[in-house]
């Protein structure tokens, strides 16, 4: 059985997902089940199980996902406005253990989040 997370399929190509960027660093798709009109997700490539693992050597690979998640934001025309979230462990509501930005624009975000 594979212990793959669905997030290492969709960069395996094991599994479709709906593109909307990707370079030799990360991949951004739009979730599955989306939580406002644009709902895009930020992954790195790089197997890393959540923010709480990463370490001083990946700070520019955060520092890139950040960068997608804004530039990704200016190609869905979210000139309003939008939020990006990380998710990080059980309390946080991480659920897939791989690393992930989300993306969420197109309508009015209220704050705080539940
Ligand atoms: P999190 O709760 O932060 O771990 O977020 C995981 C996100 O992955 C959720 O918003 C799910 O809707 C999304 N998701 C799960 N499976 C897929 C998939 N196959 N394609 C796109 N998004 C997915």
């Amino acid at each position: 059985m594979s212990d793959k997370t669905i997030f290492k399929k969709i960069i395996d190509g094991e599994i479709p997902a709906d593109l909307v960027y990707e370079d030799e660093l990360c991949l951004a798709f739009r979730d599955v089940s989306p939580q406002a009109p644009t709902h895009v997700l930020v992954i790195p490539r790089q197997e890393i199980r959540s923010l709480s693992e990463t370490r001083a050597e990946d700070v520019p690979l955060l520092g890139h996902l950040v960068k997608v998640a804004r530039d990704v934001a200016a190609q869905c025309n979210l000139e309003e406005g939008y939020r990006v979230v990380l998710n990080c462990g059980p309390q946080g509501g991480q659920e897939i253990p791989h690393l992930h930005l989300h993306l969420l624009g197109g309508r009015q975000l209220t704050w705080p989040p539940g």
